[in-house]
């Protein structure tokens, strides 16, 4: 029988159906519990099985860093590494029933990427090779569609977060194309069509609750549309005007935000596991 601890560098492994609720899988789940430590939730349910793991890197908003994900039957988790198989943090866990893949084509480095869509978060992950590019994307439509299949739910769509797009695709606002980014010109980004504005042209918050309790910033053109949608459910409206430090501490919500904190770390995994080569 496979051993889990024979994984190699950024190298997915995936267990087979039929071997998921044996010990070792058992086993492997509490391991990984043991490794986000304190950061992370409990990972071991009843029903839930550890389908495959491995490192991918995440298009974040400055940089592509490398991420410790796992795949389980139920929910796809993925964290920080801090040190390599042995300790992880900054847990994020997304429900495998909205999960949704889209193909994202070669271009330059970056290569074998997908995009994870989910109506919480929604961001673009490179795998080292194409074959685990499949596999990943093989492996993930299987336990999304196994979900649903079992669930008798469909997928819902409308709720999606957008995928941000990279502060160095935007050297000016995409909304107005005329504000010119600097230092003292911050970026931002819309959460609901995930672009690069100003601040001027994001003025305002709207409440997206997969996304966050608090209203977040939205673009003018997504503030219109949100607007008239609302007119028209007559839903409560939730817009919220007042942009009170003009700073948008919650933009700084990406992975980039701590990583300045285990910096060296981070540095020494990404050019261990040396990813996007
Ligand atoms: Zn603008
Ligand atoms: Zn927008």
């Amino acid at each position: 029988m496979m051993t889990w601890h024979r994984i190699i560098r950024y190298t997915m492994i995936f267990t087979s159906y039929f071997n998921m609720n044996s010990e070792a899988n058992c086993r492997r789940i509490a391991f990984i519990e043991q490794c986000f430590g304190a950061s992370g939730q409990p990972l071991a349910l009843p029903g839930r099985a550890l389908v495959g793991e491995g490192v991918l890197t995440k298009m974040c908003r400055k940089k592509p860093k490398p991420r410790q994900f796992f795949l389980f039957n139920d929910v796809l988790v993925y964290g920080s590494i801090i040190i390599s198989k042995k300790k992880y943090n900054r847990q994020h866990l997304i429900s495998l029933e909205d999960v949704k893949l889209e193909n994202v084509d070669d271009e330059m480095s970056l290569r074998n990427g997908w995009k994870i869509i989910s109506p919480s978060k929604s961001f673009v992950v490179y795998a080292a090779t194409a074959t685990e590019k499949s596999q990943w994307m093989s492996h993930i439509r299987k336990c999304v569609n196994d979900l649903l299949l079992k669930r008798g739910i469909t997928q819902n769509s409308e709720n999606d977060s957008p995928v941000w797009v990279p502060d160095s695709d935007a050297s000016t606002c995409m909304h107005c194309k005329k504000s010119q980014f600097s230092l003292i010109n911050r970026k931002h980004h819309c959460r609901k069509c995930g672009m690069v504005v100003c601040n001027a042209c994001s003025n305002q918050k709207w409440l997206l609750p997969q996304q966050s309790s608090h209203p977040l910033r939205v673009c003018l053109t997504c503030y219109m549309q949100l607007t008239k949608s609302k007119n028209m459910t007559g839903v409560t409206p939730t817009p919220v005007h007042d942009d009170t430090s003009g700073e948008d501490t919650s933009d700084e919500e990406d992975d980039d935000r701590t990583d300045g904190a285990t910096g060296e770390a981070q540095d020494d995994t990404f050019t261990a596991y040396d990813v996007i080569n």
